[in-house]
């Protein structure tokens, strides 16, 4: 069995009156995150750690914030594109663990439904799949409610 881990970070800025979406799932608040496609900084994330493990690359070059392709697109569905490539290459997903910086809303209610969408999406148990929501205690752009950030940490495996 060979083992491989991968890392990944995204940002987002907050802009009033934009729908936000994290995990995959839309959250109600007075603003949203920006960005080419729906802007879901935590798939982001995980997208880069998958790919990173597997050294595939990285989001921006599988998924051009140029093309008009992905203008506006649900970021499952790269998330899924990213899990087809991994799996073309004979890898299984072992575990993701994630955090998303965020100073508001409360996430914490908003998490059960956000691991049971991305495991769907990742075809991976419910178990397998950790996110973690903090604030920044008001400090950095986090803290002052201009964006959200968010990192990943995950394990791949491929029988050898
Ligand atoms: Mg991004």
């Amino acid at each position: 069995m060979r083992f491989r881990t991968g890392i990944g970070f995204d940002v987002h800025q907050l802009k009033e009156g934009l729908p936000l979406w994290l995990g995959g799932v839309r959250i109600e608040h007075t603003h949203g995150l920006l960005g080419h496609s729906d802007a879901d900084v935590l798939i982001h994330a995980i997208c880069d750690a998958l790919l990173g493990a597997a050294a595939l690359g990285d989001i921006g070059q599988h998924f051009p914030d140029t093309d008009p392709a992905y203008k506006g697109i649900d970021s499952k569905k790269l998330l899924a594109n990213v899990c087809q490539l991994l799996s073309q290459k004979g890898y299984s997903i072992g575990n993701v663990d994630a955090i998303i910086c965020a100073q508001r809303p409360k996430l914490m209610p908003h998490i059960p439904a956000m691991r049971q969408t991305l495991a769907n999406v990742m075809g991976i148990d419910i178990d397998d799949l950790s996110i973690k929501a903090t604030t920044t205690e008001h400090l950095g752009f986090e803290g002052r409610e201009e964006g959200i950030s968010s990192y990943a940490s995950v394990l791949i495996y491929k029988n050898e």
